[in-house]
C-alpha cells in the first residue's frame, strides 16, 4: 500500500509568496514494519551487498559509558536504509548509480554520542553473488538497530522552518502568529518540513541546524538522509500523518492501531527522540559525508 501525505490545509506560498524560493523537495521514505527482501527499498532490512566486499566494520572509538564490557571480535555496520532509485527516482543518485545503501555502527561515537553513518552509492546490476546481511551484535543496544520497515517513498514540498533565514523569519513571524491564531494551523509544526525518516528537503532538526562544511571544498554540505526517532508526535500528526494511516474523525492517532504502528515503525530511539542527520557534498567527485545528532 502506498502512502499519501495530504495536501496542506492552507496555501502556503499563496498566504508567504516570500517562501516560494526557499522550497525543497524532500522524499518521505513512510518506513512500515515488514519483512523486507535484500531486493527491496527498506529501512533495517538485509542489503543486496556484493559478496566479493567485505561487510563494513567499525573502525571508530566507542564510548565507554555506552558498553559496560569491551567488544568480542569486530563490530559489524547495521542496515539503515536501502533505497532503489526505482522507488524515488527524484532522489539524488549519483551518475551510473541505482541503489543507496546507508549502514551505521550501532554504538555511541564521539562528541555527539551517536552512531556512526556511512553511505555507499552502488550499480546494483553488478552485484551478482551477494553476501548475507549479517545479525548484530549481541551488545549493541536496540535502541539503534533499526527493526525491519518496507517502504513507501512519496515527494512532498517543505519550507524551512529552523533553517528559515533570520531577516525572513523576523519578517513572517508576525503572520504566522496570526495564521496560528485564525486557523489553528502551525507554520513550524503542520506546514514547513515533514517530520520522519526522509530524503533530501530540510534536516528534521530537534535543536538549531548545524550545516557541516565539507572537508575538501569548504562549501556547506547538502543534507542526503534524516533519520528520525518519530515519524509524527502530537502535533504535526495533524498535517503529516499519511491518508492511509489516519484515525477517524474526532479519533487521536493513540486510540488507533494502524497511526499508532506508525508513529516509530523502525524502534528506534535515538537520544531523546532526536534524529541523525547524514550530509554529502555533491561538488566533490567521491561525495564526501559527514552528519550530525540532537535530540530534545
Ligand atoms: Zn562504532
Ligand atoms: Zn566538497
Amino acid at each position: 500500500m502506498s502512502r499519501h501525505t495530504l495536501p496542506r490545509p492552507v496555501n502556503v506560498e499563496d498566504l508567504f509568496p516570500e517562501l516560494r524560493p526557499w522550497r525543497k523537495e524532500a522524499i518521505r521514505l513512510h518506513p512500515r514494519p515488514g519483512n523486507p527482501s535484500l531486493h527491496d527499498s527498506s529501512v533495517g532490512g538485509p542489503l543486496l551487498w556484493p559478496e566479493g566486499e567485505p561487510w563494513p566494520v567499525c573502525d571508530g572509538d566507542h564510548d565507554d559509558r555506552d558498553t559496560q564490557e569491551p567488544h568480542e571480535g569486530e563490530v559489524y555496520l547495521v542496515p539503515v536504509v536501502q533505497l532503489h532509485q526505482d522507488h524515488a527516482p527524484d532522489a539524488p543518485f549519483p551518475a551510473g548509480r541505482d541503489l543507496l545503501q546507508v549502514l551505521w555502527c550501532p554504538y555511541d561515537h564521539g562528541e555527539l554520542h551517536c552512531p556512526l553513518p556511512r553511505v555507499y552509492w552502488r550499480t546494483s546490476h553488478e552485484v551478482h553473488r551477494v553476501r548475507p546481511t549479517p545479525s548484530p551484535h549481541a551488545e549493541a543496544s536496540e535502541r539503534y538497530i533499526p527493526d525491519p520497515c518496507t517502504l513507501h517513498p512519496e515527494t512532498v514540498s517543505e519550507y524551512p522552518s529552523g533553517d528559515l533565514p533570520e531577516g525572513l523569519d523576523d519578517l513572517l513571524c508576525v503572520r504566522f502568529d496570526q495564521l496560528e491564531q485564525d486557523t489553528g494551523w502551525s507554520y513550524q509544526y503542520h506546514l514547513s518540513d515533514a517530520p520522519g525518516i526522509k530524503i533530501g528537503g530540510y534536516p528534521g532538526w530537534t535543536q538549531d541546524p548545524v550545516w557541516p562544511e565539507c572537508g575538501s571544498c569548504e562549501q556547506t554540505m547538502d543534507h542526503l538522509l534524516t533519520v528520525s526517532t518519530w515519524e509524527y508526535d502530537a502535533a504535526s500528526w495533524h498535517t503529516w500523518l499519511p491518508v492511509e494511516d489516519r484515525p477517524g474523525d474526532g479519533e487521536e492517532p493513540w486510540d488507533h492501531e494502524r497511526a499508532r504502528a506508525a508513529q516509530n515503525p523502525a524502534g528506534l530511539m535515538l537520544g531523546d527522540a532526536g534524529g541523525l542527520y547524514v550530509f554529502e557534498c555533491r561538488s566533490c567527485p567521491d561525495r564526501p559525508t559527514d552528519h550530525w545528532f540532537d535530540c530534545s
